[in-house]
């Protein structure tokens, strides 16, 4: 790999991680925003990291356990200024089928990772009686997403210029790559990475990402109403942080309305009734939280790898683009500079960014 500055379009969560990854292993880094850093689906004020419980034939499951290590683990070490906290969360399941396959596959496991809480024992783990018995995942937690972008892109190596949008992103004979931004400025690389989301219009190359519409919404604390941890089947609502519980989330195709809507703060109470029913029998309306997008694919994982010599992408993140797009960006840059990869040689195939593209 040349020696230039890398330039990485994007700073939202994945744009942040790949320059962190490239910025400790010595690389130079450009980093272009065409706003501010965390103004996309990176921007909301709390998400919530945590493994999709199931057994190695559910590579959602593995991935996102892979995630949530991976980020406990580098905010355990760079993570000061980020608010986080892995308090848990207790998952229900939507039917009674669901929740037996859970428990077969709970009981052969440890519990440190999952356990099936009933009863008495649900109630005083979440603080709040839960809608039914379920099962506690320990590993999972909350971060503040804007601290985490902010904290992955403070390394001297890295410069990141906003309102900075790419507009045009072409290859040279050389193989370089000339990118050109709205306001008139030209950058050349060797080496650049997309970041973008589902704006991958720039892309030479087709990549499968839709866009989807969701809406938070946020309840104050209540007095001696404390929820202790996460609380989610289809949705989730978490603890209080800064004085308010975030339950998330509804989500729209084709709606890129970005004003928040008393429709979906309705939508995001009955997911609260069908957690919480008694804690949320005491509330008024909930209030409208943020907009945002998140960038989706056919099966749920991103598209993360080289698309053309020096062009690599990680895109479609979708609802867990914060829980794995750290992890991501490790697999990617130890790929790309030859380093032991975080993860089993087989993701790099399961997350091939032309993985739906006609061969
Ligand atoms: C309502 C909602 C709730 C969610 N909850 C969770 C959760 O609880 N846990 C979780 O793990 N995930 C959650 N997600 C998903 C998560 O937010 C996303 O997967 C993640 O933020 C995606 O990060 P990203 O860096 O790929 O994209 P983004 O954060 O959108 O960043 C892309 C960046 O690229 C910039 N950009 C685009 N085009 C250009 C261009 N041409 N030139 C320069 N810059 C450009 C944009 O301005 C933006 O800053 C949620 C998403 C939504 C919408």
């Amino acid at each position: 790999m040349s020696s230039s500055p890398i330039v990485i379009i994007g700073a939202g969560i994945a744009g942040a991680s790949i320059a962190r990854q490239f910025a400790s292993r010595g690389r130079a880094v450009i980093v272009l925003e065409r706003e501010q850093p965390a103004c996309g689906g990176s921007g909301n004020p709390v998400a919530v990291v945590r493994p999709e419980p199931g057994g190695a034939d559910n590579p959602i499951a593995e991935f996102s356990a892979a995630g949530v290590r991976w980020l406990q683990h580098w905010l355990t070490q760079h993570g000061a200024s980020v608010p986080h906290a892995f308090c848990g969360a207790f998952r229900m399941t939507r039917d009674q089928r669901r929740h037996d396959k859970l428990r077969d596959y709970a009981s052969a496991r440890p519990h440190d990772e999952i356990m099936e809480v009933s009863g008495a024992a649900a109630d005083k783990l979440c603080g709040q009686a839960p809608a039914s018995s379920g099962f506690f995942l320990p590993q999972a937690g909350w971060l503040e997403p804007v601290a985490l972008v902010h904290a992955m892109l403070d390394h001297p190596l890295i410069q990141v210029h906003t309102r900075a949008e790419v507009t045009s992103l072409v290859q040279h004979v050389d193989d370089s790559w000339r990118l050109s931004l709205s306001d008139g400025e030209i950058f050349s690389a060797a080496q650049v990475v997309m970041a973008t989301a589902y704006a991958t219009q720039l892309s030479p190359l087709p990549l499968a990402v839709d866009r989807a519409r969701g809406q938070l919404s946020v309840v104050p604390e209540q007095a001696d109403q404390a929820i202790h941890v996460i609380v989610c089947r289809d949705g989730y609502i978490t603890p209080a942080i800064n004085g308010l519980h975030t339950i998330g989330a509804t989500i729209q195709y084709d709606d890129e309305d970005a004003s928040a809507r008393k429709t979906d703060d309705l939508e995001n109470f009955q997911r609260l009734q069908r957690l919480l029913p008694s804690f949320a029998k005491d509330l008024g309306m909930v209030l409208s939280g943020r907009v945002a997008w998140r960038a989706t694919t056919q099966d749920r994982l991103p598209l993360v790898g080289k698309i053309a010599e020096g062009l690599s992408v990680s895109v479609g993140h979708g609802s867990r683009g914060i829980a794995c797009a750290p992890l991501c960006a490790e697999l990617l840059v130890a790929a790309l500079c030859g380093d032991p990869l975080p993860m089993a040689r087989e993701w790099l195939r399961r997350l091939d960014p032309l993985r739906f593209a006609p061969r």
